[in-house]
């Protein structure tokens, strides 16, 4: 396909043209298949954004359950072993808070990724703008994460993308 196919008859036009010389239709700026690059990497990004989130939600289930489980394992004695400065109850506790704590904040930056993932690639402004905050954040998980971070970042921040969000 070239660049500078009319949309209406299909007739070629030279790059200078702004109407077509057939029909008369007015000619959109030859960066159409940049354009459709670009869209499909934005929806590869969303559709990743997703699939992170609902692996976060997973892994945040998951140690949510192992914090619920601490209490009732240091009530049979499993945790009960150690004789230093703090109780092993004091040490349970906290070990079962910090990764409560953790659990919720992981739930929170899930949801976020998947409802930012979903505006994304419904290019709604708040997907891209939250779809770059999640992208600075997974800088940190290394590999993948920074992968994900790195590429979203850089296709998000290009100018010609910022057009194609209301
Ligand atoms: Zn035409």
């Amino acid at each position: 396909m070239s660049l500078n196919e009319c949309p209406n008859c299909g007739e070629l036009a030279k790059p200078n043209e702004f109407f077509c010389q057939s029909c008369g239709t007015a000619l959109t700026r030859p960066d159409r298949p940049r354009t459709k690059e670009i869209r499909g990497y934005i929806q590869i990004i969303g559709v990743v954004e997703i699939v992170f989130g609902i692996v976060g939600l997973l892994v945040s289930a998951f140690f949510g359950f192992f914090a619920a489980f601490i209490p009732a394992l240091m009530a049979e004695g499993v945790l009960n072993a150690s004789d230093g400065a703090l109780t092993s109850q004091t040490v349970a506790t906290f070990v079962a808070v910090f990764i409560a704590f953790m659990a919720i904040v992981f739930v929170i930056f899930s949801l976020a990724a998947i409802l930012s993932g979903i505006k994304l690639m419904q290019y709604k402004n708040s997907g891209r703008i939250g779809t770059m905050i999640i992208g600075a954040f997974s800088l940190f998980v290394i590999p993948v994460g920074t992968i994900f971070g790195v590429a979203g970042l850089y296709i998000l921040t290009k100018p010609e993308v910022e057009p194609l969000f209301s």
